[in-house]
């Protein structure tokens, strides 16, 4: 059997039994129960849960059969027990924590923008920031007064929560170099599937005001093959997640993300990146700081291959 058809089946078969896990959650006691002993793995250590008693009472369900009932049907797959305890095991912590990050709030967010330390790549203009409830859920987005949007990112409501506007579009931009950090390394951040990163052939192809205004700059593509993760970054942001890279610039002070906006807009450096060759494809990213300029090569597998200073 191939690798392709056997995951394809097993895919079929995992769906078949997704419907029954998907179905035990469809009630307010057990997601109360799930949450309670998120709490308690939270305040105790992961691991620890409570007894039938105290969880009970903890929900708030004085019906005991009833409870257990409830109980029961998350034992197994979300709640296992050790000694006279039961416990939240992973797949329950995982939904406790996507809940707490609010991806299934029906809340929207408030709309709301603030400006941000960040420049525009064309203009000298502070970067404002826009909280938003768009089409496919909340997200945030980086924009120029006058140019128009430069980034933007999936963003679930509880982000937001005790972080001020602009500590929020810091989380977000740090979770997006995250994103990119892992899947050069061929890790998906949301499934831990496999990504494959190529080059976007030319200028994108795209609506997107953002890409039309970086024209000319080398853009690199990941794709998660198992779920849906799929995002295109500039090359330059793109080396900038390199430590060889990351290492010039925090010895000159920038920070992470200060580094990454450098980079883009051009500010107290230059960067220049260039197809040198065709087939096999290889790219060169120059960045000049003041005092000495760093050369990178990357392979057709967009990997840095070489990098040097002169
Ligand atoms: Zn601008
Ligand atoms: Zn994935």
């Amino acid at each position: 059997m191939s690798e392709d058809s056997r995951a394809s089946t097993g895919e079929a078969t995992q769906v078949d039994s997704l419907d029954e896990v998907f179905s035990s959650l469809g009630d307010e006691t057990r997601l109360e129960i799930l949450l309670e002993l998120a709490a308690v793995a939270s305040d105790q250590g992961i691991g620890e849960g409570l007894g039938f008693a105290a969880l009970r009472e903890r929900v708030g369900v004085t019906d005991s059969g009833r409870f257990n009932y409830h109980l029961g049907k998350l034992t197994g797959r979300f709640v296992t027990k050790r000694g006279d305890s039961y416990v939240a095991r992973w797949p329950a912590l995982m939904l406790v924590a996507a809940i707490r990050a609010g991806q299934y709030d029906d809340t929207d967010l408030t709309p709301e923008r603030a400006t941000t330390e960040f420049t525009c790549h064309r203009c000298d203009r502070a970067l404002e920031v826009r909280f938003e409830s768009g089409t496919l859920g909340a997200g945030v987005l980086m924009y120029c007064p006058e140019h128009g949007g430069m980034d933007d990112y999936r963003f679930p409501p509880g982000v937001r929560s005790g972080r001020s506007a602009r500590e929020a579009m810091r989380v977000a931009y740090t979770r997006l170099l995250e994103n990119v950090r892992l899947a050069r390394r061929g890790i998906c951040m949301e499934c831990w599937g496999r990504v494959s990163t190529d080059y976007v052939p030319d200028t994108p192809d795209t609506e997107s005001e953002y890409e039309h205004q970086l024209e000319g700059q080398i853009f690199v593509q990941f794709a998660c093959e198992r779920c849906w993760n799929q995002f295109g970054v500039p090359v330059r942001t793109y080396v900038g997640t390199y430590p060889v890279v990351a290492a010039a610039f925090r010895k000159r002070g920038y920070q992470q993300l200060e580094a990454t906006d450098a980079m883009t807009a051009e500010r107290g450096i230059t960067c220049e990146d260039m197809l040198v060759q065709e087939d096999p494809r290889r790219v060169s990213v120059r960045i000049g700081f003041d005092d000495e300029t760093l050369v990178l090569t990357l392979d057709e597998g967009c990997s840095v291959v070489d990098h040097e200073w002169c």
